[in-house]
């Protein structure tokens, strides 16, 4: 009975409600010894691709090398609990100093990112570590989970199999990131977002499109970009009104901006990943259409690379669905996540997005310029549309307007602007017409 309560079946680690017992005897000790503690937090990379791909079974014995493997590097003394799923804690048995802490974590990410040899796969996953040490809590027990939690975060964000020691400036990132959590309902409520419209640019400099850009300026926080809120937005399961509500308002739009030029223009709205899952939101998209008047034809959903990939299937259906009803999809940020390119067979897309890193780099080195060339050639070849993004000089546009992209979007042709602004400019050029 003692075992099943206080162990862990699986891998006969202790379980998290032994180990947070242990964990609070020994802060407790530490503080009245004045002695500090140090915990690490660590969680597999890729160990959902490996349940999802071999198998639950072959996870399950993934999880029990893992843990094998991990006792092995540690020292005895030092206690290791498996938290659920692929999540794990370790106490270290004596305060080691800072050089011999990041010894310590340096041999479990390399050695867990060995191979594993399951059931004749060899199988492969990276770990991400987070460091936290007891007087940064000052001995609080959920705190110091918490911190070493948030370092563990950062390992991950900071892009997997590393490890990362937590510093309290951590802990006011995270404050900033609750607050803007927080805040995103009442900005809805408040009128506090704004779409703004980026034009993008045919070889001969004609518009031929706007991209959407979603602006905050909070009454608390001021003005927040969309890089820092909309990654939050997703994280906190907050993203889908703010899809809702930058649909609506460009369909309101639509009539004005497809008035600020002479030709069609397509309106390009970006999707996040989340939003690709629900396929509720596909009705809510065709019922906005009927009710602004908007020809679905002249709208493109931009979805990025990485959104489309977490859930192929997923996305295929939903983005499937888009398209028969005329809109296009556009695959954004193209070569900065998976460099695979053998799903580009099985998507279904109009347009590939070069991102403007790729750009940035033309003509930094030979390299460089040839994998955009390359990519160029691929997207051709695939017949698909090409535009590309971040242009910023006359020497990148005319070298990828000779590579054969079709259309081209950047500051040096405009930059993101308030309908309000495209208007008055609008009519400024006619009067200037007019007075000519
Ligand atoms: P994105 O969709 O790839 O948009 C392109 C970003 O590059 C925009 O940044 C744009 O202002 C910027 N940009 C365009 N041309 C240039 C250039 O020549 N030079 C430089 N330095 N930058 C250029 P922004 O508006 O800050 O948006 C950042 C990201 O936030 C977007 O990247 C997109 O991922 C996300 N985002 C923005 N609005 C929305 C939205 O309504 N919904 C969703 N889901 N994401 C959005
Ligand atoms: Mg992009």
């Amino acid at each position: 009975m003692e075992r099943l309560a206080n162990f862990d079946s699986l891998t006969g680690l202790p379980n998290r409600q032994f180990f947070m017992e242990t964990l609070r005897i020994e802060l407790a000790k530490a503080k009245r010894g004045e002695h500090n503690l140090v915990l690490m937090y660590f969680d597999l990379d890729g160990f959902k691709g490996v349940n999802d791909s071999l198998g639950h079974e072959t996870g399950d014995q993934l999880l029990i090398k893992v843990c094998e493997r991990a006792k092995s590097i540690l020292r005895e003394g030092d206690i290791i609990s498996r938290l659920g799923g692929d999540e794990f804690l370790i106490l270290l048995h004596n305060e080691p100093n800072d050089y011999m802490l990041l010894e310590i974590a340096e041999r479990l990410v390399v050695g867990l990112s060995a191979p594993f040899d399951i059931n004749t796969w060899e199988v492969q996953v990276g770990v991400s570590i987070g460091i936290a040490k007891a007087s940064d809590s000052n001995f609080n027990l959920s705190e110091f989970v918490s911190n070493a939690d948030i370092a563990m975060y950062r390992s991950k964000t900071a892009g997997r199999s590393t490890h990362t020691v937590f510093i309290p400036e951590m802990m006011e990132d995270n404050k900033r990131k609750l607050l803007i959590a927080n805040s995103i309902a009442s900005a809805i409520k408040n009128d506090e977002f704004a779409v703004y419209y980026q034009g993008k640019v045919s070889p001969n400099e004609t518009t031929v499109g706007y991209k959407a850009l979603l602006r905050w300026s909070s009454d608390s926080l001021g003005f927040v970009s969309p890089a820092e809120f909309i990654p939050i937005a997703e994280q906190s399961g907050k993203i889908l009104p703010i899809t809702k509500w930058v649909l609506e308002r460009v369909c309101k739009d639509f009539k004005q901006l497809c008035g600020l030029n002479n030709s069609e223009v397509t309106i390009s709205v970006n999707l996040s990943a989340h939003d690709i899952k629900n396929l509720q939101l596909v009705n809510f998209i065709k019922n906005l259409f009927i009710k602004y008047s908007v020809d679905p034809r002249l709208i493109e959903f931009e979805v990025t690379e990485s959104a489309y990939l977490e859930n192929l299937d997923m996305a295929n259906e939903f983005l499937t669905q888009l398209r028969d009803i005329g809109s296009s999809v556009a695959l954004d940020d193209f070569g900065t996540g998976y460099s695979s390119l053998g799903y580009l067979t099985q998507i279904n897309l109009n347009t590939l997005k070069i991102d403007k890193q790729f750009v940035d780099n033309l003509n930094v080195s030979e390299r460089s310029t040839l994998i955009t060339k390359t990519i160029i050639e691929m997207a051709k070849q695939l017949k698909l549309q090409i535009c590309a993004e971040g242009v910023e000089t006359r020497e990148q546009a005319a070298f990828l307007i000779e590579s054969g992209c079709h259309q081209l979007q950047g500051f040096l042709f405009a930059k993101p602007t308030s309908l309000e602004l495209l208007l008055k400019e609008k009519e400024q050029l006619v009067d200037l017409e007019k007075n000519a």
